[in-house]
């Protein structure tokens, strides 16, 4: 349909963004080619930044673009609270809803057996690391109310109590089954304040 290669390649691949169908595609496209040489290119370097500076932490697995991140490295935090999450979003979110002042760590996922995602392949090993290294006292375990999620929540609390570090799981507020992702800030700052030992 499209009368221009380039314009079906970049509907191409705004369809494989999360929550873009091909309608929405077509209409960014024609909306960055309204304004081509400045909307166009702006998105372009922007995107070129995204692929040449950003890149992951080495502590807690969040995105950055210096190597400790801003978190990890800052003296206003408390570092005796680590708060997991299975994705580097979720560290955004939690950050909007200023409900946690403390640490993070990305699993990177959740424990999945039937999809074959053992401890090995998430970021534990250098969770318990962590927990045994610094000074760590409790882990807040908020990843998402999904049975995989609760699955995992159990499992690092069996593999934290040895550590003699208190691990807690954010409280039901965030409705069963849903991903942090669509829970609204109060909710979320609810759910970490009522937060229970696991
Ligand atoms: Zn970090």
């Amino acid at each position: 349909m499209e009368s221009s290669a380039s314009v079906k390649k970049l509907s191409e691949e705004f369809q494989k963004l999360p929550g873009i169908g091909r309608k929405t595609a077509e209409r960014l496209v024609y909306a960055l080619l309204k304004d081509k040489d400045q909307r166009a290119a702006q998105l372009a370097r922007a995107l070129m930044d995204l692929v040449e500076k950003v890149t992951l932490c080495s502590i807690c697995g969040g995105i950055t673009e210096a190597d400790p991140c801003e978190i990890c490295t800052s003296d206003k935090r408390d570092k005796t609270v680590v708060c997991v999450v299975e994705q580097p979003l979720d560290i955004a979110l939690l950050e909007r809803t200023g409900g946690h002042s403390g640490l993070y760590h990305v699993l990177g996922g959740t424990l999945s057996p039937l999809d074959g995602i053992g401890p090995e392949i998430l970021r534990i090993e250098q969770l318990l690391k962590r927990v045994k290294t610094a000074t760590i006292k409790e882990v807040i375990v908020a990843t998402n109310p999904t049975v995989d999620g609760e699955a995992t929540a159990l499992y690092l609390s069996k593999v934290l109590r040895p550590l003699g570090v208190k691990a807690t799981r954010i409280a039901r507020g965030v409705p069963v089954g849903s991903d942090l992702e669509y829970v609204d800030e109060i909710t979320l700052v609810k759910s970490i304040e009522g937060r229970r030992e696991i």
